[in-house]
């Protein structure tokens, strides 16, 4: 008998490299001063206080399983975006459902559509399914090649993945690009829109994507409270879609996939306006401080439309990421997404800014360590 082996689709796989851990680089590197994470598009303002707050009141509940039905928060999303309560499925964070659409609908060899350079993990659920991945190169502004996806469509074509903005290059498609491209989906097609930063978008011209999803579309609407409401850690997103999608998405979750606290939390950061509104403004500024910044030092960057900016050094990026990390400042190599030469930068709060852009400043200018 042969040695045991993993199915041989694994071998395509390169496991997801998250954003580097504070107390992980604080205990490999010995930094005993402080350590800012501009990594992983965290949310610099922290968890929304009132779900802060209901947290601490309810941890004591921690004994007992979740509402497996998700029930109170499900109803109050459903209300804010006037639909059914079956209309939405909840997450271990939004990237479980990428994860649950591939289990759904995709049989071996059926095929997965997506931009070279987007999100990773849709990349991964294909490989995990033995899918085909299809992946169109973005366009010279580094934004979703709307026309090549849709030329790309067959027959055997089950999910098409786009991020929106993309993660990243924080570039977004426009919305009457956005409605043409929709217009021209074939009914056998399942359009995931992953919506991650749309409470950060303040371009006017953001798609409205609920639009095409009330029309019927098959359409599954990603967003996360990972984000602008300060839950990364408690793993929590939800998705949008029709009855029959949701339904599909249901059976191949594992029970309990948003946990007690997760729920609860997420419940009261929806309340939190000021939060929210908050972190918008904390943002704008920030972005607006490090175009500043960026130009200044004649750095190359994307605009962006999230909460972090893709930045290129036109040179091997790793030492930059190195010699950041040993000043402090955890940023976002990219190699894995195909640029070498770039840093995906969160935009944190004044202070945190500050010290990433005086930190690169010093290491441009030429210091070695
Ligand atoms: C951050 C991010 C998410 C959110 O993931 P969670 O699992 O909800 O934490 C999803 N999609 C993209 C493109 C992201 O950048």
């Amino acid at each position: 008998m042969a040695d045991l082996q993993p199915r041989p689709n694994l071998s395509r796989i390169k496991p997801y490299q998250p954003g580097r851990p504070i107390e992980v680089v604080a205990r490999e590197l010995g930094i005993k001063d402080e350590i800012i994470k501009l990594a992983s598009n965290e949310n610099p303002l922290g968890i929304s206080p009132l779900a802060r707050k209901a947290l601490a009141e309810n941890i004591r509940e921690g004994n007992f399983y979740p509402d497996d039905s998700g029930y109170l928060l499900k109803e109050k999303l459903a209300q804010r975006y006037g639909v059914d309560p079956e209309m939405v499925i909840l997450g271990n964070g939004s990237v479980d459902l990428i994860y649950l659409s591939a289990f759904a609908y995709l049989d071996p060899g059926d095929q997965l559509i997506m931009t070279r350079g987007s999100f990773i993990i849709a990349k991964i659920a294909t490989h995990i399914m033995n899918g085909e991945l299809i992946e169109i190169p973005p366009t010279k502004e580094m934004r979703h090649d709307l026309k090549g996806i849709l030329n790309a469509i067959t027959d055997r074509t089950k999910v098409i993945y786009l991020d929106n903005p993309i993660n990243p290059f924080g570039t977004i498609v426009g919305r009457e690009e956005f409605d043409r491209f929709v217009d021209h989906l074939p009914p056998h097609v399942l359009l995931i829109s992953d919506e991650a930063y749309y409470e950060y978008s303040t371009d006017k011209n953001y798609i409205d994507s609920m639009k095409h999803l009330m029309a019927g579309k098959n359409i599954l609407i990603l967003h996360t409270f990972s984000k602008i409401y300060g839950l990364a850690g408690l793993r929590i997103g939800y998705g949008i879609a029709r009855k029959e999608i949701i339904t599909a998405l249901m059976k191949v979750r594992l029970p309990f996939n948003a946990s007690r606290m997760a729920q609860i939390a997420a419940y009261h950061a929806l309340d939190d306006e000021e939060h929210v509104r908050k972190s918008v403004k904390v943002n704008e500024a920030g972005k607006e401080y490090l175009y500043r910044e960026y130009d200044r030092l004649g750095l190359f960057y994307l605009p962006t439309n999230a909460n972090f900016i893709f930045v290129d050094f036109k040179i091997d990026a790793q030492p930059i990421f190195e010699k950041l990390q040993r000043r402090g400042v955890i940023t976002r190599p990219i190699p894995q997404y195909g640029f070498p030469t770039a840093l995906r930068i969160t935009i944190g709060d004044e202070h945190q800014n500050r010290k990433l852009i005086s930190a690169l400043e010093e290491i441009l200018g030429g210091a070695s360590q």
